[in-house]
């Protein structure tokens, strides 16, 4: 027969999607047939080059949010050929660094686009969208290296994870299935595409069900609304994201109906503070539903789409993951309490194969066959998960109590004149740790007092979790997946 793509069936000559649109950037367009042409071509060029001592070499896209982008990172997953997606906003010094751990044979790019400094001397292939190529009739092994993504470089410099086909395929699968998540749906959002996010759920997402990527450029609450209320039946967004949307909801014309309209909103990447929660199902009658998921694990649990139940955790496992939580004495832990506190574990077939050139890494983020996500959590009585924080930054060891960041900065955020905050840790002689509080005020001009603050925590939660100290910022530190990097705030 004709060849398919295991990966993308809707690619295929019998597929009878064809004409139906795959693509979609502002008034850029693609369909599934054109898009099969077009990474077809691509990728038997691709899979035409010598490959390296270890197999085939990388392939770099510059990954702006553009139709070649995806087309590109089709083309190179058909060839067998593992892409890197770089970030066109990225530093100097952190480009070289993804480039020299990566080593890519070329950069894939939308011709004549303009290249920077440390991407300028690398061999550049055109992305042509109006080129017509078959299917390779070949396909990579499901443990070949499909993507090298690197990690949000929240706690650390980023780093390259080799994430194998079967991988894609296992976590795209387990979302449709929590989110009933199928051909028929329009998916919104402006997320970047050189991260997991964006790119393996928010670009290879909808291709593998057959349906539309609907791409904002750049997010806006007015796009939203443009794209939810044309038609679109899911968003998804990172938190300051729908923080924006919670703040335009009175303002942006038409945006309450668009996402009231919307069949799933999700959000993911951090965490989602209870106030932009409540204040989108106040205003649409619809809940935002969090999933949980990092570069080198893909999705591990989320709210289903079906799901009851209030806002603050992010669900279950999804169909293949195997997740425990192991307390500080390494036991597993089985209680369902809603309160000890343990290091998520994972294992199944989302998981990555390792860190590029990094196995004393990733040696020391298995246990096995679990990988240590390093993020800590409690299992409520439902059996649903809620997220604590990350042991190296959210953990706060005081007076003998373990408290979670999180649940302090929700309890800041829900005083009427904090507009952001973040809660670190800071050695202190009595306490072993003290809570540190970063707040940016509602009103830079008329902030609320340390001791206001203090006693709000102490009232809505308990008195050992009050901040001790609070500081106050014009703005926090953040990526840009729009995640806080505490290592920023320093202590001082
Ligand atoms: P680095 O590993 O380079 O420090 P990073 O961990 O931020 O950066 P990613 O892989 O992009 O890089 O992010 C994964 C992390 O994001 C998870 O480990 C978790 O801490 C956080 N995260 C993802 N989804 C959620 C969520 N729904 N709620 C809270 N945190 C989340
Ligand atoms: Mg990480």
């Amino acid at each position: 027969g004709r060849p398919v793509s295991s990966l993308f069936p809707a690619l295929a000559p019998a597929g009878g999607r064809l004409d139906r649109t795959a693509l979609r950037f502002g008034d850029r367009s693609l369909t599934y047939r054109r898009l099969a042409g077009a990474a077809g071509a691509l990728a038997g060029e691709l899979a035409g080059e010598a490959p390296g001592a270890e197999g085939p070499r990388p392939v770099a896209v510059w990954a702006v949010p553009s139709p070649e982008t995806v087309v590109g990172t089709v083309a190179g997953l058909l060839a067998g050929r593992p892409v890197v997606p770089l970030n066109p906003k990225a530093g100097s010094r952190e480009l070289a660094h993804v480039l020299g751990d990566s080593d890519p044979s070329a950069v894939l790019t939308a011709p004549g686009e303009a290249l920077p400094g440390p991407a300028d001397g690398l061999r550049r292939t055109d992305v042509r969208l109006d080129a017509e190529g078959p299917l390779p009739a070949r396909e990579p092994e499901p443990g070949a290296a499909a993507l090298i993504v690197y990690t949000s470089g929240t706690t650390g410099p980023p780093k390259g994870a080799v994430l194998p086909r079967r991988a894609l395929a296992a976590t795209l699968d387990a979302l449709a299935d929590a989110w009933a998540w199928t051909g028929a749906d329009v998916l919104v959002h402006g997320l970047p595409l050189f991260h997991v996010h964006g790119l393996v759920l928010g670009a290879l997402g909808p291709l593998r069900r057959g349906g539309e990527l609907r791409h904002l450029g750049r997010f806006t609450p007015e796009g939203v609304a443009r794209g939810l209320g044309g038609g679109g039946t899911m968003l998804f967004g990172v938190p300051t994201m729908y923080h924006r949307l919670a703040e335009s909801l009175e303002t942006e014309p038409g945006l309450v109906g668009a996402l009231a309209g919307a069949r799933l909103l999700v959000s993911g990447s951090a965490a989602l503070p209870l106030p932009v929660h409540r204040r989108i199902e106040a205003a649409t009658g619809r809940r935002v539903v969090e999933r949980y998921g990092m570069t080198e694990t893909l999705m591990n649990t989320s709210v289903r789409a079906d799901a009851t139940g209030g806002p603050g955790t992010v669900g279950v496992p999804l169909h293949g993951v195997d997740l425990r939580l192991v307390g500080e004495d390494g036991g597993v832990l089985t209680g369902r309490d809603g309160e000890t506190i343990g290091e998520v574990q994972v294992r199944g077939e989302n998981l990555f194969s390792g860190y590029l050139n990094r196995p004393d890494a990733t040696a020391a983020a298995f246990d096995g066959d679990w990988f240590r996500t390093g993020d800590m959590a409690v299992r409520e009585p439902d059996g649903r998960v809620r997220l604590v924080g990350r042991r190296a930054t959210d953990l706060i060891k005081s007076g003998g109590y373990r408290i979670g960041a999180g649940e302090v900065e929700n309890a800041l955020l829900d005083h009427p004149r904090v507009r952001e905050a973040a809660v670190t840790g800071e050695p202190d002689t009595a306490l072993g740790e003290r809570v540190v509080a970063w707040v940016v005020a509602a009103d830079p001009a008329a902030p609320p007092s340390a001791a206001e603050l203090a006693d709000h925590v102490a009232r809505v939660l308990s008195p050992h979790k009050r901040p001790r100290r609070v500081r106050f910022l014009d703005a926090l530190p953040r990526n840009d997946m729009g995640k806080v990097v505490k290592r920023a705030l320093g202590t001082g």
